[in-house]
């Protein structure tokens, strides 16, 4: 029996869009694979408020986060984390040999504008890094503040990752003034896993020219190139079946209207934030909790495991909580297609179950 995900990902796949997947091949280097791409693009960047071009990476969420961090740090990064992926970004730096700082706020609360302020003003920086929707604690950072501070350091580059929240939540990229904005198909674009997205601004596509090692696969530049050179194409062969459904569930995004998506995830997240302080607690503090996931507080010890097992009865699936928070959180997603109408189911089951 197919399981409804309510996990931050992969998240729920309308049929008609898996079936796109299974649509013949095209070459890749053909001008349908360009017309494709350009397509894509176009309705990126309405969904991104933007007029960056967009790059699209076969990999996962994480292979834009570690090619824009070693495409375009020449001197210093710092990366603001809040959480499990904060950590995660900080560490390709380090593995990639990338001078870099990590502030890590306590699990559960933002970064704050202030805290990103002190470290720019000391001008060590040319990248930072903020994680918009921290998909282990269930924080959403303030992007309209810290654009605010931010507006002082125009010349430091701002990367954000938006993997868990983008289109789930409204990210105005070029009124903000990000740099690189990066998402991926399986969470609220509700796609299967296997590609990025970015988008790229022209500063940023200046300043990676400093850096002299970039690597080849997930060179922000790199893959730009052939997408100004080559009309639309890329350096190595894209996932095709993605670009199919993509494109294609990007019209169905845009059929429903952005501010009503938007409004639709607004809606979960209150419901279920509400649940969940009725029965638990809310495990980030509340202003800056998720608009596409809620962590939870195990107030009431659990066994999270044996309450998904329960769930997986009646073909539903939670997430527990992210690494350290295992069995102390859990987390109910609600992005992508889902509906007011699913979470009132999956909430009603866990009722039911614990018998709330
Ligand atoms: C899912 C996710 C990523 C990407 O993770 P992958 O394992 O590469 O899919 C990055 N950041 C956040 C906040 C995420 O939720």
């Amino acid at each position: 029996m197919h399981k409804k995900l309510f996990i931050p990902g992969p998240t729920e796949v309308a049929p008609e869009v898996l079936a796109k997947l299974a649509t013949p091949m095209i070459g890749h280097r053909s001008k349908d694979a360009s017309k494709m791409q350009k397509e894509i693009s176009e309705k990126l960047q309405k969904v991104m408020y933007t007029e960056n071009p967009i790059l699209l990476s076969t990999s996962s969420g994480s292979g834009l986060m570690e090619g824009s961090i070693r495409s375009l740090t020449a001197k210093r990064a710092v990366v603001f984390s809040v959480g499990a992926f904060g950590n995660r970004w900080y560490k390709m730096a380090e593995v990639n040999n990338i001078p870099a700082d990590k502030h890590e706020a306590k699990w559960g609360e933002p970064t704050t504008p202030e805290i990103v302020d002190q470290y720019l003003s000391t001008g060590k920086y040319d990248v930072f890094t903020i994680t918009h929707n921290e998909t282990s604690t269930g924080i959403m950072n303030p992007l309209a503040e810290i654009a605010e501070v931010r507006k002082k350091y125009p010349d430091v580059m701002w990367l954000v990752d938006s993997v868990s929240a983008l289109s789930g939540a409204k990210v105005e990229v070029d009124k903000l003034g990000i740099d690189v904005c990066i998402t991926s198909t399986q969470k609220a674009l509700a796609l299967p896993p296997g590609m990025a997205i970015c988008s790229i601004s022209r500063k940023a596509l200046e300043h990676g020219k400093q850096v002299k090692h970039r690597g080849w696969y997930l060179d922000l530049l790199e893959i730009y190139k052939y997408i100004e050179t080559k009309d639309h194409q890329y350096h190595a062969t894209p996932s095709l079946p993605h670009m199919f459904a993509l494109n294609f569930q990007l019209d169905r995004i845009l059929a429903e209207g952005l501010d009503n998506r938007f409004a639709r995830h607004k809606e979960m997240a209150e419901f279920t934030r509400a649940w969940a302080k009725k029965h638990f607690a809310l495990f980030p503090v509340e202003k800056y909790a998720s608009q596409t996931l809620t962590t939870i507080t195990n107030t009431r010890n659990i066994n999270v495991a044996n309450l998904n097992s329960e769930l997986a009865k009646v073909g539903l699936q939670i997430s527990n909580g992210y690494g350290d928070l295992k069995e102390k959180t859990f987390r109910i997603a609600h992005m992508g297609e889902l509906t007011l109408k699913d979470v009132k189911e999956v909430t009603a089951a866990i009722e039911s179950i614990l018998k709330l």
